[in-house]
């Protein structure tokens, strides 16, 4: 009896897994289900941390590590608008202060347009920067558009590379119209000219490009001026890169640590801890200061 228990027991579960056979035909469109599944993942991944929607920047707490590696699949982007670029101020020092973006030239009224695909993570007015629209893209960048006269997107839309954003204008503190236009990665701004070619060519600097913190600091850069730029495209590059070279400075008539720092491409703070000396310090003309960069 037992045995006969058994056997019927087999059989059912023999018949259920040939019932569930036919089912395998569905194999066939595995792929394009795997690819869905890919696209939904890496969407969820962009919009799953640090994603907020109201402030600039939502990555307040996280740390980034040097050197930032960034991907990108193209050899290009799309230009933000279509027309050539004329850069009137860039990365870099600027009146005493930190210009962390790029300006280039417009009328307002001019269409803009997204560099890559991505999310639009905010739309807002901000104070200085005015209306302003956030694109997050699926390599972790976010491309920054300043000053619009008029938004053309709103939050959490899905935008293909070279989607329309809204209208250039002076919104905000702007001398005249034009895109301030700032790419960040997790909170901090990059030197969109060491990733981008603002050529006609719209050429991404390199596929696969290693960032150390030289260019991600104002205060390394003049914005009057083009910086020299070698994009470093591997691991051991960048670190090389990242090791500090010392030279000895020698105090002038009329130098002052602020003079120093700015035209040494150092800051003040590094300056102080270099030599062991406050902000406050007087430093007499003859002295020897150690610069580090
Ligand atoms: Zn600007």
């Amino acid at each position: 009896m037992r045995f006969f228990l058994s056997l019927l027991f087999i059989l059912s579960t023999l018949s259920i897994q040939s019932q569930n056979l036919p089912n395998l035909i569905i194999i066939d469109s595995l792929e394009s289900v795997i690819s869905k599944i890919d696209t939904t993942q890496i969407q969820n991944n962009i919009t799953s941390k640090n994603w907020k929607t109201t402030v600039y920047n939502p990555y307040k707490d996280v740390d980034v590590a040097y050197p930032i590696k960034l991907k990108f699949e193209d050899s290009t982007y799309a230009s933000p608008m279509h027309k050539d670029k004329v850069i009137t101020s860039r990365f870099g020092w600027r009146r005493g202060r930190a210009h962390k973006g790029i300006d280039i030239d417009l009328i307002t009224g001019d269409s803009l347009f997204t560099m890559f695909d991505g999310i639009v993570r905010l739309v807002k007015y901000l104070p200085g920067h005015g209306k302003t629209v956030i694109v997050r893209h699926y390599n972790g960048l976010e491309t920054v558009y300043a000053h619009l006269s008029r938004y053309g997107v709103k939050v959490n839309d899905t935008v293909a590379k070279g989607a329309y954003l809204g209208k250039g204008g002076a919104t905000g503190n702007a001398r005249g119209s034009h895109l301030h236009l700032e790419v960040n990665y997790q909170g901090e701004s990059i030197h969109p000219e060491y990733l981008f070619s603002f050529n006609e060519d719209n050429k991404i600097n390199a596929q696969e490009i290693w960032i150390t913190s030289k260019w991600t600091r104002p205060i390394a850069h003049n914005s009057r001026r083009k910086s020299k730029i070698k994009p470093l495209t591997s691991e051991d590059e960048a670190l090389a890169s990242q090791i500090k070279k010392r030279s000895i400075y020698i105090v002038k008539p009329g130098d002052s640590l602020s003079r120093i720092s700015a035209r040494n491409n150092v800051s003040i703070a590094s300056l102080c801890k270099t030599n062991s000396i406050s902000r406050n310090s007087v430093i007499k003309i003859g002295q020897k200061l150690v610069i580090e960069n």
